[in-house]
């Protein structure tokens, strides 16, 4: 009986080794171990880990290819639906959604459909094959952001005819991909990069350094520059604070401002010496993906890191693959402890952080119990450098420079299911609709905007004739 093989372990860099390097913690599995993982799966006939997965991939299908060795069918059913499956092989939430409904689960292992996905994605770039190209249909998109909201809605319009062309902000292309994520769970060339050129290479065109809102703007891409219709994917990249005393010391940054610098400035890169300031005792605050990667970041840049989370490591938001990681590499947890005050020196920097021990109260609106300071458990953790990774909104640029676009009471661009806005020939989906979320469920905004596009141009077309 296939389910009687248990889940074929992965091959992982020595947590003492990789607390010290920037390369990639996990090796993923080579073709013998996904053949046999592979084997595992059940088929079943109402598969519900494609129902749990945001761009509904035809999992079963897709691992009946690779069980047989057939690579490139594998790749080709995967291809349908995603056009970045290296990356969410790597950092999709699995747990919670295919492989957190596969039916194996129930009583043991799931399948590794992660894994699995990767692997084939892996084996996609290594072999690539030539995209299948759509006659050019004489229509214009304009699409802003390069993250994966972007890059699926601009693969599937490509591949539908449309000239698509993406406006990025930065120089680099890849959104949270190339900025956020870190290189030892993401890397940048091999594999953002690599996924990228396969975009490209369906035709859509891209433009970096063009700040949607300063350089040109949603109106005047509609109105001027010819485009059809106009997608925005612009993230959610605006960190938040919590207002404490002492903020504003040199030595307090956001997770998002550390975690751009060390990767777009290469930090990570040894051959590149980069101006980073990371101390020698960092407290990273907060418990979600984006603290655990800047916490590992600042391990491996030579600091003693600290978590400081406010509610208890049941509740802590970020992956669990990803917190036990973290462990592994020796990444000190303070849980139930929330910061009241970073305390400076006298030259303005920051040489600790004021805490309150917390314990759990009721559950609140989100379901987890809330916790409360427990009166006179202050103390003081002694550190030179303080990361806030306590969420994100979306920056308020384009909104407030585009006409009779409508925004929600949480600053994010007000979207249908479809991701149609108040604005004709407005769509947007992603980070920028939903708040931070993840990369699957930004690359299925992407798609059903996509589809909502065709349709909104197709039918304007139909009326006018
Ligand atoms: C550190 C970190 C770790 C994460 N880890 C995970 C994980 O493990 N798994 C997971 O699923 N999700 C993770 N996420 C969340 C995930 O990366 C995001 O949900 C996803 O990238 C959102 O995609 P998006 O396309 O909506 O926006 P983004 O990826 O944010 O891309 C938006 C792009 O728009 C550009 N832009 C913004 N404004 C403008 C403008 N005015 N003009 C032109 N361009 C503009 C930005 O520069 C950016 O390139 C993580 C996020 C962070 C920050």
């Amino acid at each position: 009986m296939a389910n009687r093989i248990p889940r074929v372990p992965v091959r992982e860099q020595d947590a003492k080794v990789r607390a010290t390097n920037f390369k990639e913690v996990c090796y993923g599995y080579d073709r013998e171990e996904a053949m046999l993982e592979a084997s595992r799966c059940l088929h079943c006939k109402n598969p519900r880990c494609v129902t749990a997965c945001p761009v509904g991939i035809s999992i079963p299908d897709f691992i009946a290819a690779l069980g047989q060795g057939d690579l490139r069918g594998a790749a080709d059913i995967i291809s349908r639906d995603s056009s970045l499956p290296s990356i969410c092989g790597r950092v999709c939430p699995q747990e919670t959604q295919c492989e957190g409904s596969c039916i194996l689960g129930i009583k043991g292992e799931p399948v590794a459909i992660g894994k699995l996905e990767r692997f084939v994605g892996d084996w996609q770039l290594a072999n690539p094959s030539e995209p299948a190209t759509a006659e050019d249909n004489g229509h214009r998109v304009a699409v802003i952001g390069s993250g994966p909201s972007s890059l699926a809605c601009a693969s599937d319009l490509a591949k539908l005819g449309y000239a698509v062309t993406v406006f990025e902000a930065l120089h680099e292309l890849g959104g949270v991909l190339v900025y956020g994520i870190p290189e030892f769970r993401l890397p940048k060339q091999s594999v953002v990069a690599a996924e990228i050129e396969n975009v490209k290479r369906l035709g859509v065109k891209f433009e970096t350094n063009v700040i949607v809102g300063r350089t040109v703007t949603v109106d005047s891409l509609l109105d001027e520059e010819g485009f059809d219709a106009v997608f925005i994917g612009s993230g959610a990249g605006l960190p938040r604070f919590m207002g404490i005393e002492g903020e504003n010391l040199n030595g307090v940054v956001s997770a998002n401002e550390f975690l751009t610098r060390t990767n777009l400035m290469h930090a990570y890169d040894e051959h590149f010496d980069t101006p980073i300031y990371v101390g020698s005792r960092v407290v990273v605050v907060g418990g979600g993906n984006v603290a655990m990667d800047a916490v590992r970041t600042a391990k491996r840049l030579g600091a003693e890191a600290t978590i400081v989370y406010r509610r208890s490591e049941k509740e802590l938001p970020a992956r669990a693959e990803e917190v036990h990681h973290a462990k592994e590499e020796g990444i000190e947890f303070r849980m139930l402890t929330n910061p009241t005050k970073v305390i400076g020196s006298d030259d303005g920097w920051v040489r600790g952080i004021n805490c309150v021990r917390m314990e759990l109260g009721e559950p609140d609106e989100s379901g987890r119990r809330s916790p409360k300071e427990i009166p006179g458990s202050d103390f003081t953790i002694g550190c030179d450098v303080v990361i806030m990774a306590l969420g994100t909104s979306p920056n308020p640029l384009i909104a407030s420079t585009t006409q009779g676009l409508d925004v929600t009471r949480r600053g994010c661009i007000a979207a249908d299911e479809c991701g149609r806005t108040s604005r004709e020939g407005v769509f947007a989906g992603g980070d920028a609709v939903t708040g931070a979320a993840t990369v699957i469920l930004a690359m299925g905004a992407g798609r059903k905007a996509a589809k909502a596009i065709d349709e909104y141009i197709k039918g304007k077309q139909f009326r006018e004739q």
